[in-house]
């Protein structure tokens, strides 16, 4: 078990964004969080991940509380996120903004890094990023201006940045949004193929084929609160889903 939320609620005011929220998930699967826009989701990931921590409730990342941690001491243990809009840097080539994501892991020790010249730990990080990249699937890209990509491809860079940092559980928020049918399929390969790695996922996404296509389970919410869970066939089937969220398709 990777991650474990127990009764996650988050306040805004009067508003409850999350309201006793509780799930799992396990290394070697995808878990799909899925529900209508201002849901929660988002807001629960920044919760999991640190960012903007719960209001209340409980967040077990590989068997140790981590809800009072910073977002960087989280990151540092293993959980690696994407934001739902792209957060690279446009004039920098998509090596040096993977390259970030290997610097925020950040260093063995701090014997280790003193050992080691600033010029070396750049090789590192610059070595460890073209890595993610070729993993990725866009080493011919590496050198070119990340916000001269097309769409599709920045959100790929953003995961070859989260993975830089070496992580064992992956957030990712609507990562498949505004990508055409192939760039989606390529994405779902990636994510395949990091799901047979061991790798926990844990992703937003809006495209209903694109979730139950790729998905092991299904977390649905609405206004807040989780609406089912289970197998991405149960949750289909289930009429609270459908009745709030399919609204008619099927
Ligand atoms: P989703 O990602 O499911 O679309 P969000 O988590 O972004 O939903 O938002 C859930 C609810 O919380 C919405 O009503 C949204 O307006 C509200 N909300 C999100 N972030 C904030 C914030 N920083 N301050 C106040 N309200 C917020
Ligand atoms: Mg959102």
């Amino acid at each position: 078990m990777l991650l474990e939320v127990q009764d996650a609620s988050k306040h805004f005011g009067g508003l409850v964004a999350n309201d006793r929220v509780s799930f799992k998930v396990r290394a070697g699967e995808v878990m799909a969080l899925i529900g209508p826009n201002g849901a929660g989701k988002s807001t629960l990931f920044n919760g999991i991940s640190g960012v903007d921590p719960l209001t209340s409730g409980s967040v077990s990342f590989r068997g140790e509380r981590v809800e009072y941690l910073p977002a960087r001491e989280i990151a540092r243990r293993g959980m690696s996120r994407t934001f739902q809009h792209v957060r690279l840097l446009p004039a920098m080539s998509v090596i040096e903004n993977v390259a970030i994501g290997a610097h925020l892991r950040g260093r063995k020790s701090f014997v280790a890094a003193a050992c080691r010249s600033e010029r070396a730990e750049e090789a590192r990080l610059l070595h460890e990023a073209a890595l993610q990249i070729e993993r990725c699937g866009l080493a011919e890209q590496m050198y070119e201006a990340a916000g001269s990509l097309p769409l599709g491809k920045q959100r790929i860079v953003e995961i070859a940045r989260a993975l830089a940092a070496d992580p064992c559980l992956l957030l990712l928020d609507e990562p498949a949004a505004g990508l055409r049918y192939l760039e989606k399929q390529s994405l779902a390969g990636l994510l395949r193929r990091l799901r047979a790695e061991g790798i926990g996922i844990l992703l937003v996404e809006h495209d209903m084929d694109f979730v139950m296509g790729l998905a092991d389970r299904v977390l649905v919410m609405e206004f807040g609160q989780k609406l089912a869970s289970g197998l991405p066939e149960e949750v289909q089937r289930n009429p609270a889903v459908i009745e709030a969220y399919l609204g008619g398709v099927e």
